[in-house]
């Protein structure tokens, strides 16, 4: 079978990872192909925290690089690619992403599985999302918090279910590692990172108003709401200071 073409054969280094230079069009037009073409595919939602982490942690590092496709989650990567001469056509978050996939799941017919957050999140994402959108196919539910010895039975659990899509909401950078560990056991066609989505499927988080989204503060709204979210921000001035250092493209 043929190759799934890389997006547009664009790929912007930033930070020593890339990222790729798709529209949300274009990420759910390759997680059709991801689908036709059968699994395991690896998408990374990549926002700034993931890059300081990638930093100091090789191992993610690798699998960002080995990702078939690298979407930029949030406002900073615009803002550091931009900065780089290479600017990138949108925002592609994880929230979105599972939005629009159960928007279209009973049309496509793509079975969704929804693994992580707390005992009942990811079951109410799922319950939330069939009133949204009817017929949408989320087809099993597990909460992220398993041991290690019930990792098997969360494996077979899966593997029943028959996903197309598996949507991993545990954090960065258990999720990236999680999946890659596991992607080969799985015959999932494509494995997706969604950090703290299921939260806001679910209803327990609330989105921020439109005009907030609009004016690129999300990640302010959430933060403030949720001073828990105040670690990952710690990471933003660092972000910022190796985006400041790194050479500025010329006009
Ligand atoms: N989580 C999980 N298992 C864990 C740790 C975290 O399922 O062992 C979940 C947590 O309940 C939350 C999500 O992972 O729903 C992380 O959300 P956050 O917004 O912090 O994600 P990130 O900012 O890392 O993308």
């Amino acid at each position: 079978m043929a190759a799934t073409p890389r997006p547009s054969a664009d790929r912007v280094q930033l930070h020593g990872l890339g990222v790729d230079r798709v529209t949300m069009d274009d990420t759910l037009a390759l997680i059709d192909a991801f689908v036709r073409e059968g699994g395991p595919h690896h998408i990374v939602t990549l926002d700034s925290s993931m890059c300081v982490t990638a930093r100091a942690d090789a191992e993610l590092r690798e699998i960002v690089r080995a990702a078939e496709l690298v979407t930029p989650d949030s406002v900073g990567v615009l803002w550091a690619c931009r900065r780089a001469g290479c600017p990138l056509p949108e925002q592609v978050s994880g929230v979105d992403i599972v939005d629009r996939l159960c928007a279209r799941s009973a049309e496509r017919g793509h079975r969704l599985f929804f693994l992580g957050g707390a005992p009942g999140v990811a079951e109410d994402a799922a319950k939330r999302m069939a009133t949204r959108f009817p017929g949408c196919q989320v087809v099993g539910t597990r909460d992220g918090y398993f041991r290690p010895e019930e990792e098997a039975g969360v494996l077979e659990a899966i593997g029943h279910a028959r996903p197309d899509v598996l949507c991993v909401a545990m954090g960065i950078p258990r999720q990236e590692k999680w999946i890659a560990r596991n992607r080969d056991r799985l015959c999932v066609p494509v494995l997706i990172g969604v950090g703290g989505t299921l939260d806001v499927a679910s209803g327990r988080v609330s989105r921020a108003p439109r005009w907030v989204r609009r004016a690129n503060a999300e990640w302010l709204y959430r933060l403030l709401r949720n001073p828990r979210k105040l670690v990952k921000a710690l990471t933003l001035p660092r972000f910022a200071w190796m985006t400041l250092r790194a050479p500025r493209a010329r006009p």
